[in-house]
């Protein structure tokens, strides 16, 4: 039996754990439904006295660690990522409901990936020589300096919040910019944790604060302070235009990664086992709680039956429980909204005339779970249209090349796809003409800190990881000297 670690509740503020100035909020257990901390609330002021903290540290201390410095701090905080490992992956589990075994395999190596690869760029955020045509008839040497942007907030969603911090706070960092972070209601702790971590490698304070609240309160003012230079935000597409509204007033920077309704594409010449096993990861992992949950499910007519069969057998294989149990692969959603919310799309696709070709039914256990549930219905559906943020798919069959992409981009949203081939020139062509940030053939796009990542459309603005992260988390500037 796992012991439960012992949890911080506080905030991180200038450099001292602190209740906060709003009070508390409860977070869950979703596995049980029964509360599992009380975490403390930051206030505006809270956020007025962080914000000040990270202007003082971005031109103070932080400015005065040299680029190979910060580098070296990263790298520590990933060796303490990586000790705490369990710890980190234990403590997400509680509080999200995801497998730890997820968090163990791929969100803590992820997040220390994060932090080892923007430690090497540290040190060689360079600008450029420019050829140029002089100034009035004299010679002219101009360069380019990439610069720190400044305060940045870090919003951030429930569904595997330390992967995705990791991404906005390691670029940030390595960029020379201070962060003040705004875990989910839901799920702060493995972020709170993740401050100790933090202290313990030895980042001057007010370098990165923490600052857990709930979204309209803490959040909406991080994204309309003036002392805020740019806000990376992950979440949900509504609350996204809200961020952008409220940057307006400073022109901040915005990186928006927000939701998805992403397709995947099997073509009748595809390696079935292959793709039935890629199609049920994309669809049920995280129990659907993923922006790029493969959600629509498109079958050359060819196969279509073989591929709902497949799908049947893979909901079937899902093995449902407790998320610290190493046997299960689907824990609970996050919270009862949101498997009423899964519950009512379900009912939903009912109503409107989808087939239930898995799952549906409701489980009979405590805790916030719902089973993997399969539809075969059409593009025009609801199922089909809205993000559900479950693990609820919906399989529309096309007999085209030309229809498949007209399917795939009939869409409010374009963040991500997997298309399914053996075609290496379909692969190719298909994978041109989609709209969509990241495209997966014959497997998904990982997510490693090499490749950039975010969506379009309803999906998002702008790109994280990669050398995209880099011109993200700089401003440049020109400068030209007349010989
Ligand atoms: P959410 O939008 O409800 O909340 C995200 C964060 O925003 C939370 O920290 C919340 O407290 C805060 N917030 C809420 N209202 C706010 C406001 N008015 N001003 C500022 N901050 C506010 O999203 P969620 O339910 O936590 O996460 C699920 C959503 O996130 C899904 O739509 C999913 O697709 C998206 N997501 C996207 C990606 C991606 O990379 N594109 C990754 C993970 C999740």
């Amino acid at each position: 039996m796992t012991t439960t670690p012992d949890l911080t509740t506080d905030l991180l503020l200038r450099g001292e754990w602190r209740r906060g100035g709003a009070g508390v909020f409860e977070t869950l257990n979703p596995a049980t439904g029964e509360k599992l901390a009380e975490v403390a609330a930051a206030s505006v002021a809270d956020v007025d006295d962080a914000v000040a903290a990270a202007t003082e540290a971005l031109r103070g201390s932080w400015a005065a660690v040299p680029a190979a410095g910060k580098g070296a701090l990263l790298n520590r905080l990933a060796d303490l990522v990586e000790r705490d490992a369990e710890i980190l992956s234990t403590i997400e589990s509680l509080d999200m409901g995801g497998p730890a075994a997820m968090g163990r395999g791929m969100y803590v190596p992820n997040l220390a990936a994060s932090l080892r690869y923007y430690a090497g760029w540290a040190d060689k955020i360079n600008g450029d020589t420019m050829r140029n045509d002089g100034y009035l008839g004299r010679a002219a040497f101009a360069y380019t300096v990439r610069e720190p942007v400044g305060v940045i907030a870090a919003i951030v969603p429930w569904n595997s919040p330390m992967m995705i911090l990791g991404w906005k706070l390691a670029p940030a960092l390595a960029c020379g910019n201070t962060i003040i972070v705004k875990p989910a209601e839901d799920a702060s702790l493995s972020i709170l944790h993740l401050g100790r971590l933090i202290e313990e490698a030895g980042f001057p304070s007010g370098v990165v604060q923490i600052l857990p609240g709930l979204g309209h309160v803490t959040g909406a003012a991080l994204a309309a302070h003036p002392g805020v230079q740019k806000v990376s935000f992950t979440g949900s597409t509504e609350v996204g235009r809200e961020i952008l509204r409220a940057s307006a007033g400073n022109f901040k920077r915005t990186t928006l990664e927000l939701g998805g309704k992403s397709p995947q594409i099997v073509f009748d010449d595809a390696d079935l086992s292959s793709a039935v096993g890629g199609l049920g990861m994309g669809l049920f992992v995280n129990s659907g709680q993923t922006c790029a949950a493969g959600s629509r499910i498109l079958v050359q007519r060819g196969v279509y039956e073989a591929v709902l069969e497949g799908l049947k057998e893979a909901a079937a294989a899902q093995v449902l429980g407790d998320p610290l149990e190493e046997s299960t692969t689907m824990g609970p959603l996050v919270n009862a909204v949101q498997r009423d919310r899964v519950v009512g799309y379900v009912a939903k696709g009912q109503a409107e005339g989808a087939t239930l070709v898995a799952g549906g039914s409701p489980v009979d256990r405590p805790g916030f779970y719902v089973r993997p549930t399969v539809f075969a219905g059409t593009n025009e559906m609801t199922i089909a249209r809205e993000e559900i943020f479950g693990p609820v798919g919906t399989v529309v069959p096309f007999d085209s090349d030309e229809e498949a992409i007209a399917l795939a981009n009939d869409s409010d949203y374009a963040l991500a796809a997997t298309v399914w081939t053996r075609d290496v020139g379909r692969a190719h062509q298909v994978a041109g003409s989609l709209q969509a940030g990241a495209i997966g053939v014959n497997g998904w796009s990982p997510l490693a800190p090499q490749l950039p990542w975010g969506g379009t459309k309803a999906s998002g603005l702008g790109r994280e990881l990669g050398y995209d992260a880099i011109l993200a988390n700089t401003e440049t500037k020109t400068v030209t000297v007349v010989l």
